[in-house]
């Protein structure tokens, strides 16, 4: 990739960063730790890397500036490096910590899976100022895209409506959750997703909260929502089971508090007590 010049471009070369910065390091969909630490100081970077390998920015406004870097763990073998998988940051650190792991993984991820031009097929090139990659013949710009996707919590009095989904940790029960379709509004998606998974219609929506999921670039967008009609039916593709659950009879393998489905059921079980 042919990259900007200026230090304060938001994509730029390892040997371009000031040795006050700090970055995050990913190695395919893994985190890169060095002695359980996050951050490796840029410094150390500078002069263990090839001085090409890109780095993007992820926070450049405070005193530490921080980075994104692809790279093999086999170049740091000898500073105790080891990988991680990024969801165990999700119980184990502080939010922003996972923010910052969240962001440098997605940002690594789209830089890797756009070297050439959607239009002409032409090499990208970094933007001399902003986050994004331009093509030097047609000049089609491409910045990082995320995916929404809506996650729905069905509730029916003192029950909750949570399913166990092929392929993710299908040994547990979660909730409803998929990928939002071109032209959809979130409260569309979540009443066809819903239908489409377990047969079961809802009404009274209600935004909750939401959360970047970087995995590899979702958004999630959390809601809740009331039974309406119908009888738990489910595709056998997407969902293996659901079932409604009371709330003094839930799981006990439930999604971790941080994530936006922990958050959904934490908050049901709120409302209940008031
Ligand atoms: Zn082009």
């Amino acid at each position: 990739m042919s990259l900007a010049q200026s230090s304060s471009a938001a994509i730029l070369m390892v040997q371009q960063l000031p040795d006050h910065g700090r970055c995050v390091l990913v190695d395919e969909s893994q985190l890169i730790l060095r002695a359980g630490e996050v951050y490796w100081p840029a410094s150390l970077l500078k002069a263990l890397l090839d001085p090409m390998t890109t780095a993007v920015a992820l926070d450049v406004g405070k005193d530490a500036p921080l980075y994104a870097l692809s790279c093999e763990i086999a170049r740091l073998s000898q500073y105790e490096a080891v990988l991680c998988n990024p969801r165990s940051l999700l119980q184990s650190s502080l939010p922003s910590v996972f923010a910052h792991a969240g962001k440098a993984l997605q940002l690594a991820h789209w830089i890797k899976s756009h070297r050439h031009c959607g239009f002409c097929g032409s090499r990208l090139e970094a933007h001399t100022v902003e986050r994004a990659l331009q093509c030097p013949e047609c000049q089609h710009r491409v910045f990082p895209r995320i995916s929404p996707c809506v996650i729905a919590l069905v509730r029916r009095d003192t029950q909750i409506l949570l399913a166990r989904h092929v392929g993710r940790g299908s040994g547990n029960f979660s909730c409803l959750a998929g990928f939002m379709e071109v032209g959809e509004t979130p409260e569309e998606t979540l009443c066809r997703e819903v239908l489409e998974e377990t047969a079961i219609t809802v009404s009274n929506i209600r935004y909750v909260g939401s959360q970047s999921w970087p995995f590899p670039s979702q958004l999630m967008l959390g809601f809740h929502a009331d039974y309406a009609g119908g009888e738990i039916k489910v595709d056998g593709h997407e969902i293996l089971e659901a079932r409604w659950f009371d709330a003094s009879d839930l799981p006990t393998a439930l999604p971790p508090p941080f994530s936006v489905a922990g958050q959904l059921i934490a908050l049901f079980l709120q409302d209940l007590k008031v």
